[in-house]
């Protein structure tokens, strides 16, 4: 199938069905509404004149509009580019030419960025851009509501549909280019592990631009024939919880930071989230306290968690909701249904024997086409035989169940011990003032590299120093993993999708220590 025949099912199944809330405005479209909305879009797109294989941009953040162009550009076979929301003008021009976007649909602004300004700056710099739709604009309406037969294109479910952008956390953002196959199957399969019924009402906190919002969650919920409940543009604690009770949501997504400021937020207890039955942490390593909580206080009793990469599509191991809960608060869980995993010892490629921490590799169909006129990076992570080189480091147990003890690049080498922050942090998360923790590694002239933890106290806590941590740790801990260096602050560098920004945090402590 494709992306469109997918949806032309589901709406065949039960077009009366809810399809999307948009909390904030109110809207709602039954699924016959939505596809109808999308028909509408895609003949406008196709009347301006785009055609298979173009490129259309998408710079907004989460809204229906967004979700109406992912549906109608798959109709089309025109290749979706999403855009970060948090780019400016020189991050907006890079990905507008390395795509060779034609035309780009974009909100006229969000919170303090003047998108329509932004992009009246970089225009002149981008010649494939031949068209720029300003969403709520005359010009948008025009194409939202374009009436007729709707174009006949020869689409293979090959074809590729979409160029994701990854993070960016440990460097430039790259183009994975996904086809109506790699995303269309894992929408559906992480759906299916979450146990989806058309009764499912799904949170979806998480931003649209990335593969979680767009794939775990757009396409999990439309082929899965549940409802896609949008709480707000950008996230927002408050928002998302009364969302929650407010949709009877049943489902709810978030990197665990967002997990994090919903647990702590003061109005928490006054939210009534008894509909929560599932949901899926990832993006980051899931703090095995704050799933236990998730689980605990939110009711979320058949939580997952999910692992993956843009560049997969982007899940390849899910927890399962019959897995005993040690395993599915402290592990990312199984390989995903059509899928292989190894983990191989990054020098000599060899797979390493269970329960021995090496180099996470993929396989199967999830694993992208390549990234987007870049063949050397595609080379340097996709090799000879398809295998899908992740750059994270996990243990696989004799059962299968992975843990991921972290990225190869935030591995820290202290005195020729390696550490994995992660343990540190999970450490640190027990302490009781502690409410987020993050650990890197700092340059040192003895140790080649120390342990510099971050730290977000409780608020109302006593001050916190390396002597209170190395007293906490005493022990606990062997001596060096304990963090040479504690820093206490507000928040954590990070990128829109929530992850912890570990590169900028490195440059930073380098100043903060001295
Ligand atoms: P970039 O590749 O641009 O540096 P990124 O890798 O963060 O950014 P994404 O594709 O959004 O971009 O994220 C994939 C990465 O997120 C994985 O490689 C892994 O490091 C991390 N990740 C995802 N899920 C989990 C999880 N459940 N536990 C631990 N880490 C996870
Ligand atoms: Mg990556």
């Amino acid at each position: 199938d494709t992306i469109g025949d997918n949806l032309d099912r589901t709406v065949a199944a039960d077009p009366d069905r809810e399809a999307m809330v948009d909390v904030p405005s109110g809207r709602r479209w039954t699924y016959a509404q939505l596809r109808a909305d999308v028909d509408a879009l895609a003949l406008g797109l196709h009347e301006s004149g785009l055609t298979k294989g173009d490129r259309v941009g998408i710079w907004a953040p989460n809204m229906p509009e967004w979700t109406l162009l992912q549906y109608a550009t798959a109709k089309l076979g025109v290749i979706l580019v999403n855009i970060n929301p948090a780019y400016r003008t020189h991050e907006l021009e890079f990905v507008l030419k390395q795509a060779g976007i034609a035309t780009l649909v974009a909100a006229s602004a969000f919170k303090t960025s003047d998108y329509e300004a932004m992009i009246g700056e970089v225009r002149g710099n981008c010649p494939d851009l031949r068209s720029v739709v300003i969403i709520g604009s005359p010009e948008w309406d025009a194409l939202a509501a374009a009436t007729g037969e709707p174009p006949r294109i020869e689409l293979s479910p090959d074809d590729p549909i979409n160029i994701q952008y990854t993070s960016g956390t440990t460097g430039f953002p790259k183009g994975a280019t996904l086809s109506h196959h790699n995303i269309l199957n894992n929408g559906y399969n992480v759906g299916a592990l979450c146990g989806y019924t058309p009764e499912d009402r799904v949170c979806i906190p998480v931003p649209f631009y990335h593969c979680f919002g767009m794939v775990m969650g757009n396409l999990a919920c439309t082929s899965n024939g549940c409802t896609m409940v949008i709480p707000g543009q950008g996230f927002d604690p408050l928002a998302t919880l009364t969302a929650v009770a407010q949709e009877r949501c049943t489902s709810l997504y978030g990197v665990p930071t967002m997990f994090i400021a919903e647990l702590n937020h003061p109005d928490f207890e006054s939210f009534d989230l008894s509909s929560l039955r599932t949901g899926i942490m990832a993006g980051s390593p899931c703090p095995v306290e704050v799933m236990k909580q998730v689980v605990a206080r939110m009711g979320m009793e058949e939580v997952t968690i999910c692992y993956g990469m843009t560049e997969t599509s982007p899940v390849s191991m899910q927890t399962r909701r019959d897995d005993s809960l040690e395993q599915r608060v402290s592990t990312v869980g199984r390989v995903h249904p059509h899928l292989e995993i190894k983990i191989v010892d990054p020098d000599t490629g060899l797979t390493v024997p269970r329960g021995e921490p090496g180099e996470l590799c993929t396989r199967g169909y999830s694993v992208m086409l390549g990234y987007w006129n870049q063949p050397d990076k595609t080379a340097e992570s996709i090799d000879a035989a398809r295998w899908m080189h992740t750059g994270d480091l996990g243990i696989m147990d004799a059962d299968g169940y992975v843990n991921i003890t972290g990225r190869i690049k935030d591995m820290v080498i202290r005195g020729g011990e390696n550490v994995y922050p992660r343990e540190i942090e999970e450490f640190l998360y027990t302490h009781p003032d502690v409410v987020d923790a993050q650990v890197i590694g700092v340059p040192d002239v003895k140790y080649g590299e120390e342990l510099c933890a971050w730290v977000i106290l409780r608020e109302g806590a006593p001050p916190l120093d390396a002597a209170g941590v190395k007293e906490f740790a005493a022990g606990k801990l062997a001596h060096y993993k304990v963090p040479r260096y504690v820093l206490v602050v507000d928040e954590f560098p990070m990128t829109v999708t929530g992850k912890v920004r570990k590169v900028e945090m490195r440059e930073k402590s380098v100043g903060l220590l001295d």
